[in-house]
């Protein structure tokens, strides 16, 4: 699936499928240049979406083709594109089903990615300290290819591909209902 609104549209449909997506949450953008976006409305049911809803965006935030508003999260998705060149593609869910995960699993969490995965990962833990962390983290390695987990908020998948920003949020929401699942039996 390519870079393109058609590659967003597939991605929540996929995203849907996989139990990852609910009700009107998440948000996708893939860039086309530093001054053009593609990112997906604020208010729609995503997977759902037709090619005439997603919104080109420049780098302010004004819409170029489009009748809709955009996610209200676009300078998030700015932000990581402008700290890593590789990232072209971003696609965000909020968590349905874990608002439960406390700081040991969380680190218990970190410690099987690092172990069982070739996945990188970063685990923030407040929507708050959001950019704060991804400044520390950026410090240290790219981000391509890997997926942000904050606490009580949701997962941000990052890549240069719309199918591998898919597959890195699927494989991450599997290790986390894995230990869900291990927790409650
Ligand atoms: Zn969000």
């Amino acid at each position: 699936m390519s870079n393109t609104r058609d590659g967003l549209i597939w991605a929540f449909r996929e995203l849907k499928k996989s139990g990852i997506l609910y009700s009107f949450s998440g948000n996708g953008s893939i860039k086309i240049n530093e001054n053009r976006y593609w990112i997906t409305p604020s208010g729609f049911r995503k997977n759902c979406l037709e090619r005439d809803d997603i919104l080109l965006i420049d780098r302010n935030g004004n819409v170029i083709i489009g009748n809709n508003k955009p996610s209200i999260e676009w300078e998030n998705h700015l932000f990581i594109y402008d700290k890593d060149k590789k990232v072209r593609v971003i696609l965000h869910t909020h968590f349905s089903r874990y608002q439960e995960i406390n700081e040991t699993e969380l680190e218990i969490l970190n410690k099987r990615l690092s172990e069982n995965s070739g996945f990188k990962f970063c685990v923030i833990p407040e929507i708050k300290t959001y950019y704060e962390k991804l400044k520390d983290e950026i410090k240290e390695r790219s981000l391509c290819d890997s997926v942000l987990i904050i606490k009580d908020h949701g997962y941000f998948s990052l890549s240069d591909s719309v199918f591998k920003a898919v597959n890195l949020i699927e494989e991450i929401d599997f290790l986390l209902r894995s230990q869900v699942i291990i927790k409650k039996s």
